[in-house]
């Protein structure tokens, strides 16, 4: 990600990549022009999702999370989705499919 000096345009450089969570961070930059000497706050956090990811879901950063909890955190996890979502996801031979829920 590039930024030009909001003061005066010239190229800046990403001083501090300040991870807030998984889906937010705070960008600090300065200014590359010494005599500027510009420094600033940028926000950068997930937006929303344009295609949902092709590979298998066991690489996805879901289900690494998912294989730290405790067997109990799963289980649990899994019976609060289960009574919260419409859609689940079931496994088959094919791989996984989304399938809307009968209630
Ligand atoms: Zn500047």
């Amino acid at each position: 990600m590039r930024f030009n000096c909001r003061a005066c345009g010239a190229k800046a450089t990403v001083t501090k990549n300040h991870r807030m969570s998984a889906d937010y961070a705070e960008l600090y930059i300065s200014c590359r022009e010494a005599l500027c000497g510009h420094r600033w706050v940028e926000s950068v956090g997930y937006s929303h999702e344009l295609a949902p990811s092709q590979l298998p879901i066991k690489n996805s950063e879901v289900f690494k999370l998912f294989s730290r909890m405790a067997p109990a955190e799963r289980e649990e996890l899994v019976e609060q989705l289960k009574k919260e979502l419409p859609l689940v996801m079931e496994v088959e031979q094919s791989g996984p499919k989304i399938v809307r829920r009968s209630t």
